[in-house]
Formats: structure tokens, sequence, C-alpha cells
């Protein structure tokens, strides 16, 4: 897709905080470091909207990108951190719960994991989640520029089975890097958008 505005409206951290808008929504996902926020920057064209590495500790918000005036991620706060106290962890599981579950124009998540090794207990927990819920999920296996293409399907094979993937969820192979998969991400994002 060709972005041709993209700028954060707003973060909140809950319910009268989020846009009015009717815009449909792709929530985003993952642990942190993963590379969710160079996913985003990478689909939006943009070096540093979304911030790369924002340290653990911060203000955990849901950031909102409005896209094109006519879709927008939703940022959610990577999780993972063995650092977070159990009451900041209680707060973020809430938040999210809270967005995830009650935001009606949400289409899709978009679940962000690394492609050079096999989900995490909370990546799974993560998945789990969003498919108890419904929520339509699309996969985005990044960091593939680590590993060399002729182990892709192997490393994607364990991906699966650790999920235990739905076979209708997209999965796309992705580098921020390289750019390897951007153009499908949009094509499966559009989907559920349009
Ligand atoms: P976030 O915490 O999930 O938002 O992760 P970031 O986007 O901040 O990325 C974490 C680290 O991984 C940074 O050092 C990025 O430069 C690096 N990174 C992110 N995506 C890729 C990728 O596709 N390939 C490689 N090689 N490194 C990546």
């Amino acid at each position: 897709m060709k972005v041709t505005s993209s700028d954060i409206v707003t973060s909140a951290v809950k319910p009268d905080q989020y846009p009015n808008e009717q815009f449909p929504e792709i929530a985003l996902a993952g642990r942190s470091n993963v590379g969710k926020s160079s996913f985003i920057n990478k689909l939006l064209n943009r070096k540093s909207l979304a911030r790369i590495s924002s340290k653990p500790g911060k203000t955990q918000t849901l950031n909102f990108y409005l896209i094109n005036e006519m879709l927008s991620f939703v940022d959610v706060p990577g999780y993972g951190f063995a650092k977070v106290s159990k009451s900041e962890r209680a707060a973020w599981g809430k938040m999210i719960e809270t967005y995830l579950t009650t935001r009606e124009q949400l289409r899709a998540a978009v679940l962000i994991i690394d492609l050079r090794h096999a989900p995490s207990k909370d990546d799974v927990l993560m998945y789990d989640f969003l498919k108890h819920h419904q929520i339509p999920t699309i996969l985005i296996a990044t960091k593939c520029d680590k590993i060399p293409k002729g182990k892709w399907q192997k490393h994607l094979k364990v991906v699966k089975e650790t999920l235990n993937k739905d076979p209708d969820d997209p999965i796309v192979v992705f580098s921020s890097e390289t750019g390897q998969g951007k153009e499908e991400a949009w094509r499966v994002i559009r989907e559920f958008t349009s």
C-alpha cells in the first residue's frame, strides 16, 4: 500500500482516551524487543515514528497511529519483560484485554514473533488469548534476514507447531532490514481493513 500520511493520534490507557474516529484498527502485539516498532516504521516508511527499543518501565500506553486517514495501527506495549513488577503486569494485562475485547473497530491483531526462535511461553499465551476471543490474527515472523533463506521453512514449521497455529491465520516472513514481506504484510492487513 502507498502510505501518504501517518501520524500518532493519541496514547491511551483506558477506553475514554481512545480516539473517537471510526477507522478500522489493527492491533500490533509482540514481546519486547521482537522488532514491533521496526515493523511499524517499515510499513509506514518512517524512520522513528514508533520508538525503537523504548526502555521498559516507561509509561505503557496504547499508541494509535492514523494511516492515510483511513485505518489505524494500535501499538500495544510489548510483553515478556522479566523486570516488570506484578502490579505493572496486571495493569498491562487489563489495559490490553479491555482494548482487545471491547474495541468495535478492531479488525485483526498482528502478532509479531521472531523467526529465529521457537515462540516463547508469552507468545503462545498471547496467541491463545487472541484465538480464544476470536480476534483474527496475522502472524509476522520477523528478523528473517538473520537466517539463510534455505532455513526459513524449517523455522516456520517450529513456529507453527509451537503456536499450534490455526491454518487459516496468515503468516508472513518479514525483515525490517531488507523489507522482505512488506508488500505481503500490507496485502493481508488490507484484507481485514478494506
Ligand atoms: P520492539 O521492542 O519490539 O519495538 O523492537 P524494536 O523494533 O525496537 O527492535 C529491537 C531490536 O531488533 C533493534 O535493535 C532493531 O534494530 C532490531 N531489529 C528489529 N527488526 C529487525 C529485523 O527485521 N532484522 C534485524 N536484523 N534486526 C531487527
